[in-house]
């Protein structure tokens, strides 16, 4: 046994479960950070570990192929001594023995055990003969794509960023799209009104037919085969596909009973450590984590959060006597119609936003910044990385209002008309 794990408190034998970018950044990060031991990754899909966020922009579109989102080779991964067993889920977890089923009924034991199931989408109920996408996996890509290909159009079900991409992606490829939203404006949740009605003005923009405050009451198959959407204001929208993003619910069904605290997620403390269960740990989209600057428990769901998660899980498994915390600012992308659209920080619901205009490298488009009695709390770009990057350190800094509306108007001014 070598000197590191000779210390009774870093394990021999560390056990991932789930294959994704959590997982394998977890697994890699433990070698990256010395770890000696054993590393296993167990993953309910039989793929090598690809990445998620293109799956509804470049691999939807085609432009990319299967191979340029792999997140790591099998052969990568060999040769840094993690091993895979891919294709076959986790069923159980005994805790008091450290012990993980699998489904095909074979038992690992593990000295540290972490948990990157994500989540998966909800859906709708529908009749047997109408058809509803989601994308999460690779397989539900190539099923959506076939189905945009009938030429038939398509509805997307719900407007959050998956389903804004989906069609973004769909009108790209020239199919007809309309995005049905039961909120008065579409991606308000998390950018509120006023933002959310920019990003709808960019998908209309682009062609895309955007129906807000107006939920769907029926789905039926048509009588020429088409699937009906039926909304509550009585239109009814008829397309050869129908995409729903109505958001995901963690994957925990199999540690029920396991005595590893589940709400909304598994419940762990700063440091990634599930809470009274010594030895667990969870990151990424499963993980409802306690963030210490708001005092306050949540899971996020965006890739940079898992990214961060799965380095800094490793970190506290090797290094147990420095444990790290998530400081970092909140992060999240997306990809529409041709726009970087970031966020950094979060918007509180009594947050003031204000909204400014300026040139940028995809033409005008809108930066807008949230505030709480003067203190910057978010930022929303358009087309604007260099800002967003600015963005973010100016909220880990702990800037005011008026220091962030500073390294705006450091961009070019708008030409006056
Ligand atoms: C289509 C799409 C587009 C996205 N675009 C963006 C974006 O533009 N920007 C952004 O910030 N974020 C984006 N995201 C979100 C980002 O991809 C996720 O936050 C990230 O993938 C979370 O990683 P994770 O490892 O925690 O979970 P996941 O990626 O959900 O992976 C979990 C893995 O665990 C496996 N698993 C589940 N249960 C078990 C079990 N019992 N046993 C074994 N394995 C199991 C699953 O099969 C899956 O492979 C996007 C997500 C999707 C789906």
């Amino acid at each position: 046994m070598s000197g590191q794990r000779m210390s009774k408190q870093i394990p021999d034998r560390v056990v991932v479960v789930g294959s994704s970018v959590g997982g394998t950044r977890a697994a890699q990060g433990l070698r990256a950070a010395g770890f000696t031991g054993q590393v296993v990754i167990v993953g309910a899909e039989k793929v090598a570990p690809y990445d998620k966020p293109p799956l509804s922009k470049q691999l939807l579109s085609g432009e990319w192929s299967v191979e340029d989102i792999a997140l790591a080779s099998v052969e990568e991964l060999g040769g840094a001594g993690i091993e895979l067993r891919l294709g076959v889920a986790a069923g159980g977890v005994d805790v008091a023995n450290r012990t993980l089923t699998l489904v095909d009924g074979t038992t690992l034991g593990y000295d540290a055990l972490v948990i990157a199931t994500g989540v998966r989408p909800r859906t709708l109920s529908a009749p047997r003969t109408v058809a509803l996408h989601t994308v999460r996996e690779l397989a539900d890509v190539s099923a959506l794509r076939g189905a945009l290909d009938s030429g038939h159009g398509l509805v997307v079900v719900g407007g959050g960023f998956i389903g804004a991409e989906i069609a973004s992606t769909a009108a790209g490829l020239g199919v007809p799209v309309s995005i049905v939203e039961a909120l008065p404006a579409p991606f308000s949740r998390v950018l509120g009104d006023e933002v959310g009605g920019l990003l709808a003005q960019l998908h209309a923009e682009n062609g895309v037919e955007v129906v807000s405050g107006t939920g769907v009451v029926a789905l039926r198959c048509g009588p020429t085969g088409l699937t009906e959407v039926e909304l509550g204001d009585g239109r009814v929208l008829s397309a050869g596909a129908v995409a729903v993003g109505i958001g995901c619910v963690p994957n925990t069904d199999w540690l029920a009973g396991s005595g590893i605290p589940l709400a909304d997620g598994v419940a762990t403390d700063q440091f990634s450590r599930v809470r009274e269960v010594p030895g667990v740990y969870a990151i990424g989209d499963v993980a409802n984590w306690h963030d210490v600057r708001t005092g306050t428990s949540r899971r996020v769901e965006h890739w940079t959060h898992a990214f961060q998660q799965a380095q800094l899980v490793a970190h506290n498994i090797v290094h147990p006597d420095d444990l790290q915390a998530q400081t970092r600012a909140p992060y999240f992308w997306s990809d529409q119609h041709g726009v970087k659209i970031q966020m950094v920080g979060r918007r509180g619901r009594e947050d003031a936003v204000d909204v400014m205009w300026r040139d940028t490298s995809d033409g005008q488009r809108p930066v807008a910044l949230y505030s709480d009695r003067g203190r910057f709390t978010g930022g929303v770009t358009f087309g604007a990385p260099q800002l967003s990057a600015r963005l973010r350190r100016a909220w880990e800094d702990g800037l005011a209002l008026t220091d962030a509306c500073a390294l705006v108007a450091g961009l070019p001014a708008p030409a006056r008309a």
